[in-house]
């Protein structure tokens, strides 16, 4: 094993994965070392990391917040940088070896593509980025010979069991979906679901937007494209099962009907730690099964008409160009109104559709156009939420 511990940088360092990540790395034995940690908002937690992590570089990526913050806590060897060019400029440094891209949303970006064009590996969890720009992100890694390690657990799964056989022999890729905590109501009782309600998953604890998508199962619709993507498998071989207890993380069947599948306890610090200690595996601090206790495994099928986002992630995942972009950006946006209080939960699926029909269709979108036609579709969802 490597001498020289491998320097992460750790964007979004105060998110559910963030946090996860800097103790992975705590407890690699010195394997990982945390060179940069970032943060959008609560810069005490973000100076607490530093003082806990020592990091080279702690960015803020709020300037405006970060002028009005008393930083006089943090400690001296710690570079301070402040706005969203400092991830880009971090992400390119010599002196990062993995990018840990784990801020939610769009914002994400910008640092991955950096990254990844100046050779870096990327551990993704910014499932958004390749939903909007899968084919442009995968062929960018491609070209620069970076590796694209997924952290997402449905595609550290998937990424695990297709070591099992070659791309040529897989038939498809089943994604596992706990169903999240309306998977049982009736089409009335989801009209009435609260934002509280809509926030409590029953097996993951995760940052409010994916929570939110969890909860609409767009949180699939996305994984069906950010699968088609990192695979380069057609989205019509894509399918998803619900699976309660969220131990089974997804499978591969292969064309002679083996299913290879990836099982642990739902805990996202094993998929951090096999992307960042990618190609070896160690010890960690991950909860492991107690094989002396029973354990149940259900799958059944999803209810397509109660959760109408997997059909629109099947859609998008077949046909690609601008349609991940606009699907993202307005379930983004429509995420944001629920949570303000400005959308019923079950809007925000019909909204999304809705923006994505009114779109003008690219098949070869450059990144330009996709990030005007992310613009565009906020501003379509903010129409709707007036309307
Ligand atoms: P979170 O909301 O808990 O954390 C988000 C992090 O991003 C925070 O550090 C925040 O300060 C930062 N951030 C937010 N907006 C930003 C902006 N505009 N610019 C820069 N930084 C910003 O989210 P999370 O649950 O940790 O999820 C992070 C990503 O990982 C998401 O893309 C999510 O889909 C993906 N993911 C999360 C989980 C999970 O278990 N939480 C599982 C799979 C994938
Ligand atoms: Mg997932």
């Amino acid at each position: 094993m490597a001498t020289t511990p491998k320097r992460v940088a750790v964007f979004g360092s105060t998110g559910s994965i963030g946090r996860n990540a800097l103790e992975v790395i705590a407890a690699s034995n010195g394997r990982l070392q945390t060179a940069a940690i970032s943060a959008h908002s609560r810069l005490d937690e973000l100076v607490e990391q530093a003082k806990q992590h020592q990091p080279r570089w702690v960015i803020a990526c709020d300037a405006r917040a970060a002028r009005q913050y008393d930083w006089s806590d943090l400690p001296k060897a710690c570079e301070l940088l402040t706005g969203p060019d400092a991830l880009v400029q971090v992400a390119g440094e010599p002196e990062i070896d993995v990018l840990l891209a784990a801020i939610v949303g769009a914002a994400g970006l910008d640092s991955t593509w950096a990254a990844l064009e100046s050779k870096k590996t990327v551990a993704l969890a910014n499932k958004e980025t390749l939903v909007m720009a899968g084919e442009l992100i995968t062929e960018l890694a491609r070209t620069s010979g970076s590796q694209l390690l997924p952290v997402d657990s449905e595609h550290s799964a998937l990424f695990q069991a297709l070591q099992a056989g070659q791309r040529s022999e897989v038939a498809k890729l089943i994604l596992t979906a706990s169903g999240g905590p309306f998977k049982h109501l009736s089409p009335a009782e989801l009209q009435q679901v609260t934002v509280a309600e809509a926030l409590a998953h029953p097996t993951w604890q995760m940052g409010p937007k994916i929570t939110i998508d969890s909860a609409t199962m767009m949180n699939k619709a996305l994984e069906i494209i950010e699968a088609r993507w990192l695979f380069g498998i057609e989205g019509e071989r894509i399918s998803v099962v619900i699976h309660p207890q969220s131990i089974v993380h997804s499978m591969v069947e292969y064309v002679d009907g083996s299913v290879v599948s990836q099982m642990s306890p739902p805990d996202m610090r094993l998929p951090i730690q096999y992307a960042l200690e990618y190609p070896h595996r160690a010890p960690g601090v991950a909860r492991r099964f107690d094989w002396r206790q029973p354990l149940k495994l259900d799958f059944e099928p999803p209810d397509r008409e109660r959760f109408p986002a997997l059909a629109l992630g099947e859609e998008c995942a077949r046909s690609g160009g601008t349609t991940g972009a606009v699907l993202n950006a307005a379930n983004e946006a429509a995420v944001g109104a629920f949570l303000d209080g400005e959308l019923h939960f079950t809007e925000i699926v019909p909204a999304c559709r809705s923006v994505l029909g009114a779109h003008h269709f690219e098949p070869n979108p450059t990144l330009d156009a996709l990030l005007k036609l992310d613009s565009w579709a906020r501003q379509e969802i903010s129409r709707w939420v007036c309307a």
